[in-house]
C-alpha cells in the first residue's frame, strides 16, 4: 500500500492530469527503482561506461530477474553528450540480433541515468570464444547474425562505429547480439557519412582508412570494422592474434595512427586466418577495400554467409 501511495504521488507530480481521485497509477515497466536493484557482479567496462549485473527484485525475496545495468564510469562531473543518445537509440531498436533495452533507472535525487538491458549470460565474444572450441560453421553462423543485426541498424540509418568482438554479446551457443551503441550516430537521409575528429582513445585498429585519414564514418566504414570483427571471430579472439597486438611492436610503444595509415595505404591488411575458406577470405578482402564504394553491404553479406553455410 505504501508503494502504491508513493507511486500515486509520483504520478500526480509528473502528470497533473492524474490528480483526479478515480485515476489509477500506471506502473511503467521501463522504470526501474534503484532500491530494488541488488548488485551481483561486474560484467565489464569500456570507454566511458561500466556494466554490472543486478538482480531486480521488487518482491525482495530473490525471485527477481537478472538485468545488465550500464552506467557512466565517473558518476560525478559532466555527462558526455553520447550517453543520453546511447539510451535513446537502444530504446528505438528492436531486432533479434541486437541487445534488448529494458528501461532506465534514475538515481534518487540525481540526474544521471542508468541504462537497463537484458543480461546476456555468456558475455562478449571476446570472453566467450577463447575458452571454447567453436568450429568454423558456428563462427560463420555468428558472423551471419552480426550481419543481420547490422543490416537492421543500417536500414534505420545508424552507423555503429564500434563494431568489434568485445561489443558482440553471446546469449547462448547459437545466438549473438550486437551491443554498445555508445558511438552510434544517425545519418540523415541523403547524407553519406558522419564526420568526426575524435579526441582520446579510439578503436583505430577497427577503423577504415577514411575514418583514420578524414574522420568520415559511413555505412561502409562499419563494413570495414565487420571485416576486423570477422577476423577476430575466426581467430577465436586469441589475444596473441588480436588486431591490436599484431600491429604493435612488442615491448615498444604502440604504432602511431600515422604509421597505421601508411601501412593501410600500402595495401597491407591483417593476415587471413589459416582455417579460413576461400569465399570468406574474399569477403574479408572486400570489406577492407580502400574504396568505400567497393565494399559489400550487410544485406549482401547476410546472403553470402547464408550461401556459404548451405
Ligand atoms: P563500453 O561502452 O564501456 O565499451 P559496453 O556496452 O561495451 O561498454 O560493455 C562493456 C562490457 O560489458 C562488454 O564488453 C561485455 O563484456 C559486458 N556487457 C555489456 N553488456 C552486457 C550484457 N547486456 N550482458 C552481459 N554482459 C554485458
Ligand atoms: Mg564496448
Amino acid at each position: 500500500l505504501t508503494v502504491l501511495r508513493e507511486l500515486t504521488d509520483i504520478m500526480i507530480k509528473r502528470h497533473p492530469d492524474f490528480s483526479t481521485s478515480e485515476a489509477l497509477p500506471i506502473i511503467d515497466p521501463h522504470v526501474f527503482h534503484k532500491r530494488h536493484l541488488k548488485r551481483m557482479r561486474d560484467l565489464g567496462a569500456g570507454h566511458f561506461g561500466k556494466v554490472t549485473l543486478y538482480l531486480y527484485d521488487p518482491a525482495n525475496d530473490g525471485t527477481g530477474e537478472c538485468v545488465a545495468v550500464k552506467s557512466l564510469k565517473q558518476e560525478s562531473g559532466h555527462v558526455p553528450d553520447g550517453w543520453i543518445e546511447e539510451i535513446k537509440i537502444l530504446k528505438l531498436l528492436d531486432h533479434g540480433n541486437i541487445v534488448k533495452y529494458k528501461g532506465c533507472c534514475t538515481e534518487l535525487g540525481g540526474q544521471v541515468m542508468q541504462l537497463i538491458m537484458e543480461y546476456l549470460p555468456l558475455g562478449s565474444l571476446q570472453e566467450y570464444l577463447p575458452k571454447r572450441k567453436v568450429g568454423l560453421p558456428r563462427c560463420l553462423m555468428f558472423a551471419q547474425q552480426i550481419c543481420q543485426g547490422m543490416d537492421y541498424l543500417h536500414t534505420k540509418r545508424y552507423v555503429h562505429r564500434d563494431l568489434a568482438a568485445r561489443n558482440v554479446l553471446v546469449e547462448n551457443d547459437r545466438l549473438v547480439k550486437i551491443g554498445d551503441f555508445g558511438l552510434t550516430k544517425y545519418i540523415p537521409e541523403g547524407e553519406i557519412y558522419y564526420r568526426v575528429r575524435e579526441e582520446g582513445a579510439s578503436p583505430v585498429y577497427w577503423y577504415a582508412i577514411e575514418c583514420l585519414k578524414e574522420g568520415k564514418f559511413s555505412f561502409s566504414s562499419d563494413i570495414w570494422s565487420f571485416g576486423v570483427t570477422l577476423y577476430e571471430v575466426l581467430t577465436h579472439c586469441e589475444p596473441r592474434r588480436s588486431p591490436l597486438y599484431k600491429e604493435m611492436n612488442v615491448g615498444v610503444a604502440p604504432m602511431t595512427v600515422m604509421a597505421l595509415i601508411e601501412l593501410l595505404e600500402r595495401n597491407r591488411r591483417l593476415p587471413c586466418p589459416n582455417e579460413c575458406p576461400h569465399a570468406v577470405k574474399m569477403i574479408m578482402e572486400q570489406c577492407w577495400s580502400g574504396d568505400p564504394a567497393k565494399r559489400p553491404t550487410f544485406e549482401s553479406l547476410t546472403k553470402a554467409f547464408q550461401d556459404i553455410g548451405q
